[in-house]
């Protein structure tokens, strides 16, 4: 039991005292490289820039797969339409796709699941990160289908494919098949993310593959967590419209970590965006009672004093007796989760990509 505790609490602290400086020194990066006009330093700050991202990638793994494999996490059920997943993936990956000449498809899915959207997302999110990843030419595709058994969600592409003496052993933790450069690219926690995920769930993962023709992942999900797709409402669609240097609108932030804020702010700033930021709530209270019509309030989740951002902005609204878009950051998404009993209907995980789609939903987060 002590050993326990004591794990829960490195998880803890590993998660929140290494984010967050991570975080501040991603930011600086992403600021430094705007600034800069030297073509030696940008090269030099995107080769920082790399290792970072590596750095950030592994940590991440690590939590994330230590995090599951304590029991800490408990799957929250909720109505879940495979369209929206889709798409939120496809906005997310799309960039990446067409960097690596790839054609990203989603089929047309009308399917509607019963599951945890977050842990659903993200198990998704590193197939499709793996398909991108060992295929060279070709595509990457979706595919929700009805099968006897139940719904079979499945991520195929046309890349480098598995040899079938490796197939087994590609869940274990840190297993990599050698693939001269694509190796690099990973960690090796990826698909044992996958098998923690999908037994969290409770589907079932099966994988076929050939050598030099691609592989094919299929998710199978039982018929229990099927839902009929007219019990549910019409699902929030993201308004994509490039925001206009013209129109840009003022910005809000209050982050009550010195660094992240430091570093956010100059970053909003490099591109673009009027930005007035307060350290504590008390502060941030303050400054928003001089908001302005067209303001975007950005807040970290975990404030001083015990305080969210998510409550601040509600009282905002409160007080206002209007809607008025609020982004709440926080890489604990957990706790946002256990906040918020009502479906979240986007959850995007970087704002200066929210701010530049303007996926805003003039709804409750
Ligand atoms: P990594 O971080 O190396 O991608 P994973 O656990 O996600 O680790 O995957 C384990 C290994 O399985 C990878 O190193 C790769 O060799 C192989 N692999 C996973 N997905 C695919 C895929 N879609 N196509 C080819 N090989 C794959």
């Amino acid at each position: 039991d002590r050993a326990n505790r004591a794990k829960s609490r490195f998880l803890a602290t590993a998660s929140h005292d290494l984010r967050q400086p991570m975080q501040t020194i991603r930011l600086l990066n992403a600021t430094l490289l705007r600034m800069v006009q030297h073509t030696d330093m940008s090269e030099l700050l995107r080769q920082q820039g790399q290792a970072i991202e590596s750095m950030a990638r592994l940590l991440n793994a690590l939590l994330d797969i230590s995090r599951l494999e304590s029991g800490a996490i408990e799957p929250v059920n909720r109505e879940v339409r495979v369209a929206d997943l889709f798409e939120e993936l496809h906005s997310e990956f799309a960039s990446l796709a067409r960097a690596r000449n790839l054609d990203l498809q989603m089929a047309a899915a009308v399917e509607v699941l019963s599951t945890d959207r977050t842990l659903f997302y993200q198990l998704l999110q590193n197939l499709v990160g793996n398909a991108l990843k060992y295929t060279d030419s070709g595509w990457v595709r979706l595919k929700c289908s009805l099968e006897s058994q139940g719904l079979v969600i499945a991520v195929e592409d046309s890349g480098i494919g598995i040899p079938a003496d490796k197939l087994e052993r590609i869940f274990d933790e840190y297993y990599q098949v050698d693939t001269h450069g694509a190796k690099r690219m990973g960690v090796g926690l990826g698909l044992a993310i996958v098998k923690e995920l999908v037994r969290l769930l409770g589907f079932s993962v099966t994988i076929r593959s050939k050598l030099g023709e691609g592989t094919q992942v299929a998710l199978n999900i039982p018929t229990k967590h099927r839902m009929l797709s007219a019990s549910v409402a019409p699902g929030l669609v993201p308004v994509h419209a490039p925001v206009s240097a013209a129109h840009k609108p003022r910005l809000i932030l209050v982050e009550d970590n010195e660094g992240v804020r430091m570093a956010t702010e100059l970053f909003l700033k490099v591109e673009g965006y009027q930005t007035l930021s307060a350290a504590t709530s008390g502060r941030g209270r303050v400054l928003l009672l001089g908001i302005l019509p067209g303001d975007i309030v950005i807040a970290d989740y975990h404030l001083d004093g015990g305080n969210t951002g998510l409550d601040l902005i509600q009282r905002l609204r409160e007080r206002l007796g209007h809607e008025v878009p609020g982004v709440v950051l926080s890489g604990d998404l957990p706790a946002v989760r256990r906040t918020i009993r009502r479906p979240l209907p986007l959850v995007i995980s970087s704002a200066s990509q929210w701010i530049r789609r303007r996926c805003w939903q003039p709804s409750p987060i």
